[in-house]
């Protein structure tokens, strides 16, 4: 299907973009080329086209365009239609905001902004991934991106618990913390919620889920949507005032925790009136303090670093703590923390259903750097990255398995030392 696109709109889009530190970034880049072998797209495919500065480049002709002395003599040449389309594909399926190429950028360019804000011209455009999109517009309209609806979520809340027999508290009417969940998890990990609910209830915490706004995950944000990604946070915010809490907890997922904690207030214009907090960072306070009792864990295992968490979301010594004398073979793989290689499936990019024979090859990193450590099991603390990496390991059959830290840490949970 052919699809209009509206240079101009794109064009207005990017100029309102460039201000402060974006503006800044396009007079800054060196042109040198260190951050190529950083971006996983560029390792596993040699292919130019994704060496990470060149996704600057639809942005900064529209600013070189708007700045003295071209803009005197009419200006550099104007983004086309032809720009547009050829540079949809390195914008959306082939960066997932991961940040790697900032760590070795010698400007420290954020890439990762600007494939945010350069998404939002190719949507005023009426460019992106169909699905992409689509994802975005069931969040805003059925409350969550794989059309988990408040009932839906009753429905599974009350499933999980009565099988489970744990209490999942739902719209209590004050709580000291809001529990988000991503529908990834719900959909597809539910055993993600039934542990998140015995760990906190476990440590005693006095929290709840709310109908009113449950959902993490942002995907107005990774679409380039930023009035959805407005609502979403909105939702968030009348949720914990309406049982005031002020704390928030993320659950395992990466972009929901980096969006709602580093973006959430300048996207809603005003600060966020609770802390965000994600859920290793909150079990880690709550093991620190002996409000949580594990047993310890003796299976070989490694950690991957979801990026938003660790590389551009600040908590990367998090899931170390609760490792640390929990897991008695954890194997650290190399590069690790910050320097970690994303999973392939960040930024959007699993929701792209064209965009899977690209995650796939890139997993191929995750594979080498676990087959490395020599241990059996993979734990991760974001549902996307689990997903995607689900995928990429059936399409490779591979054998290793691949697990969820807040899950094992639940199954190890010593209720004969429960915290007083
Ligand atoms: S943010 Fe990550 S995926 Fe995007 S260009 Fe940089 S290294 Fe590549
Ligand atoms: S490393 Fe930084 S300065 Fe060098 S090409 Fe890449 S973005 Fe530009």
């Amino acid at each position: 299907m052919t699809r209009e696109i509206n240079v101009q709109a794109a064009a207005n889009r990017f100029l309102a973009q460039i201000s402060g530190n974006l503006g800044a970034y396009m007079e800054a880049c060196l042109h040198c080329g260190h951050c190529a072998d950083a971006c996983h797209f560029y390792a596993v495919t040699d292919d130019p086209r994704y060496t990470p500065a060149y996704k600057l480049f639809p942005m900064a002709r529209t600013y070189k365009r708007s700045k003295p002395p071209l803009s005197w003599f009419g200006g550099a040449p104007k983004v086309t239609e032809k720009d547009l389309q050829e540079w949809e594909e390195l914008l959306f399926d082939s960066c997932t905001m991961c940040g790697r190429c900032t760590m070795v950028c010698p400007m420290g360019i954020d890439i990762a902004s600007i494939v945010a804000a350069s998404r939002q011209a190719f949507v005023a455009a009426g460019l992106g991934p169909p699905d992409l999109l689509q994802a975005a517009e069931n969040a805003r309209d059925k409350g969550s991106p794989l059309g988990v609806s408040a009932d839906v979520l009753a429905d599974r809340v009350e499933w999980l618990a009565d099988d489970n027999e744990v209490d999942i508290p739902l719209d209590k009417e004050k709580a000291d913390v809001l529990l988000t969940v991503s529908s990834i998890e719900l959909m597809k990990y539910p055993d993600s919620l039934v542990a998140m609910a015995k760990l906190l209830n476990h440590a005693g915490i006095d929290w709840t889920l709310s109908s009113k706004g449950y959902e993490a995950t942002n995907f107005g944000f990774l679409s380039g949507r930023s009035d959805i990604a407005k609502i979403m946070i909105q939702r968030i915010v009348d949720a914990a005032e309406s049982v005031g809490a002020k704390t928030v907890v993320i659950p395992e997922c990466g972009h929901a925790y980096g969006v709602l904690r580093w973006a959430g207030a300048n996207i809603l214009g005003k600060p966020l009136p609770f802390e965000v907090v994600h859920i290793t960072e909150f079990l880690a306070d709550l093991k620190r303090r002996g409000k949580l009792k594990l047993k310890p864990m003796g299976d070989a295992v490694t950690y991957h670093d979801p990026c938003q968490i660790s590389r551009r979301g600040g908590a990367t010594q998090a899931a170390r703590d609760l490792l640390d004398g929990f897991a008695t073979d954890f194997r650290e793989m190399t590069p690790t923390g910050n320097h970690n290689w994303c999973c392939g499936g960040g930024g959007g990019v699993q929701a792209m259903s064209r965009a899977a024979g690209l995650r796939h090859k890139v997993f191929k990193l995750k594979m080498d750097q676990v087959e490395q450590t020599g241990a059996d099991t993979m734990l991760s603390a974001c549902a996307n990255c689990r997903l995607t990496m689900d995928e990429s390991k059936e399409h490779w059959h591979w054998d290793k398995d691949l697990g969820s830290l807040v899950e094992v840490l639940a199954e190890h949970i010593d209720e004969s030392n429960a915290a007083a």
